[in-house]
């Protein structure tokens, strides 16, 4: 390991050195080719270096290399206000850009605390956010997290949907809307009371915690209980968004439209841009200047976001992502029956987790997923992990992928399993 780099900067695994990437591919120091199902965790959605993003950036460094926001103004940034506004869901329509996804979050927290002018924030449990102290403190997606929580004493957590957790005879669905409203009523009757609340914040699909899909029923009841008690929702759509989850946003995908949302990771095909969003009405009340950032929204970030956004639309990326994911889904599916080392497959267009148990007992075994990696690496395929117990194997690649590609990294997966 690099030891001019800190520890947390060059983890032991996988670490694979490369030169270049281009489209859904690394290219090794070592002289090889690696299919990358990893996407820079759903940041190359267009292909790694997609030509058209790559042009903007130069043609952008040609003009102008940094704003900040706020004291010029220039012409992307508005450009790019537009067009994603027309891409998000119900009246998302203003924008406070930043550089990366904990950055979105730790304004979205901001924002519903200055609106409500409530003190607390309910977050579930799992979900990752970021890890800034406001961003930590709403995370726990693994348990090195967890001493984080409620370093102010400003969160509370309930549990994510569980859907498997859901005993024989009971539709998982009605399950875990029960479970979340008596999760509820424990926590308002004991903990908090709802209007001590300013928001919640949720991962619509649960990403490094594990990748678990909620039934859209239970996203619509935590809509619900919010609209009940005046309580703001933010979806953290830092990973789901922009075409990984076979709509532009998992908001659309579940049929739920959040108050406020932060999105990053994929917005610019790999540059750091990120930003918090929220209808006209709510971010006229954040105050000005209490959040603020140097680099936030630079024009050369801006227009790869504007080439991104056009090429989502110009190759239907967006459609390529639900048709791919389902072919995947399938083959994994059957994959799964032949293979008891293959607990369960959680997926929603390309975002998809593959979880990996001792066959014998059921439990996840992450060891295992660890050996499962390295053998998938030295045959040419990169796959990343997550889970709380490192046992679920991150699918995500980028959304140009075609089922020649699918069929390679699958095939490499199954000789790889034991
Ligand atoms: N939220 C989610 C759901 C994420 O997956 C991540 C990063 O993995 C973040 C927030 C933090 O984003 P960033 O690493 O850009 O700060």
């Amino acid at each position: 390991m690099p030891d001019l780099l800190a520890p947390s900067m060059a983890k032991d695994h996988p670490n694979l050195p490369v030169v270049k990437a281009k489209g859904c591919y690394y290219y090794g120091l070592d002289g090889k080719k690696y299919l990358d199902f990893t996407s820079g965790i759903a940041t190359a959605n267009t292909g790694h270096r997609h030509p058209k993003v790559v042009q903007a950036i130069k043609d952008a460094a040609d003009h102008l290399m940094h704003g900040p926001s706020g004291v010029i103004m220039y012409e992307s940034i508005l450009k790019l206000s537009k067009e994603l506004s027309h891409v998000l869901p119900g009246n998302l329509d203003c924008f406070f850009f930043a550089n990366s996804g904990t950055e979105a979050i730790e304004g979205a927290l901001k924002l519903a605390k200055h609106v409500t002018k409530r003190p607390y924030v309910i977050s579930f449990t799992g979900c990752f956010h970021g890890r800034s102290l406001g961003a930590l403190s709403v995370t726990t997606s693994k348990s090195k997290y967890r001493k984080f929580l409620q370093p102010n004493g400003l969160a509370y957590q309930v549990p994510y949907a569980d859907v498997k957790s859901a005993p024989d005879g009971i539709d998982p669905e009605t399950y875990v809307i029960e479970k979340l409203e008596r999760d509820f009523e424990s926590l308002f009757n004991h903990q908090v009371t709802p209007e001590e609340v300013a928001c919640m914040i949720v991962e619509p699909v649960l990403g490094e915690g594990g990748y678990i899909v909620p039934p859209s029923g239970w996203l619509k009841k935590i809509r619900e209980i919010c609209d009940e008690h005046g309580i703001l929702l933010i979806f953290d759509e830092v990973q789901t968004g922009f075409g990984r989850t076979g709509e532009w946003f998992a908001a659309q995908t579940f049929g739920v439209t959040p108050d406020i949302m932060a999105i990053a990771k994929g917005i610019a095909s790999g540059l750091p841009l990120s930003a918090t969003v929220a209808s006209k009405e709510l971010m006229k009340q954040w105050p000005l200047g209490s959040h603020g950032t140097t680099f936030g929204g630079n024009p050369i970030a801006c227009e790869a976001a504007l080439a991104t956004l056009e090429v989502l639309k110009e190759e239907q990326l967006v459609e390529n992502a639900k048709n791919m994911g389902t072919y995947a889904y399938e083959k994994l599916m059957k994959l799964k029956d032949e293979h008891p080392v293959i607990g369960s497959i959680r997926a929603v267009g390309l975002m998809i987790g593959i979880e990996i148990v001792d066959p014998f007992t059921g439990k996840p075994d992450g060891p295992a997923l660890m050996t499962i990696l390295d053998k998938c690496l030295e045959k040419g395929v990169l796959f990343y992990l997550c889970g709380n117990h490192g046992e679920v194997i991150r699918m995500i690649p980028p959304l140009t992928v075609n089922t020649d590609q699918i069929d390679q990294g699958l095939a490499i997966l199954e000789e790889s399993l034991y």
